[in-house]
């Protein structure tokens, strides 16, 4: 009478979504928060080569690039990605939305049953719901 069944780390994930799930589904070998980024931001002629880890990287832009939040200066950054064509300006947030989207490309998996999203919160969603969860 063994109800040992392998189900992977899915473990305890058939629950109501909660703050915790979200914990977890950070902690997912490929999440891109986990994964390694090579940063492109160009500085005068100088473009910076570092590998930055995902959820290391808004830091990496604050400490590297200027990009903080501090006092009033919260919004008008404009991206100096290599490469970029977006003349738009950002509030800091924006600015690391943007650039997970359009140059590091993340992708968010189901942990589930895999399949993947370009928007964390579609993840998030679809997660909850997911109906290979059971
Ligand atoms: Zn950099
Ligand atoms: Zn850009
Ligand atoms: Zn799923």
């Amino acid at each position: 009478m063994s109800q040992n069944i392998t189900k992977g780390y899915n473990d305890g994930f058939n629950h109501d979504f909660t703050d915790e799930d979200a914990r977890r589904l950070v902690s997912i070998a490929t999440s891109p928060e986990l994964s390694a980024h090579t940063c492109r931001w160009v500085e005068g002629s100088v473009r910076c080569s570092a590998t930055v880890q995902g959820l290391c990287f808004p830091s990496h832009l604050r400490e590297y690039h200027g990009i903080h939040g501090i006092g009033h200066r919260t919004i008008g950054f404009m991206c100096q990605w290599e490469g970029c064509s977006d003349t738009s300006t950002f509030s800091k947030e924006g600015l690391m939305k943007h650039i997970q989207e359009r140059h590091l490309l993340w992708k968010w998996n189901c942990p589930n049953c895999g399949t993947v999203f370009m928007h964390q919160v579609a993840r998030n969603a679809h997660y909850a719901r997911c109906p290979i969860a059971s």
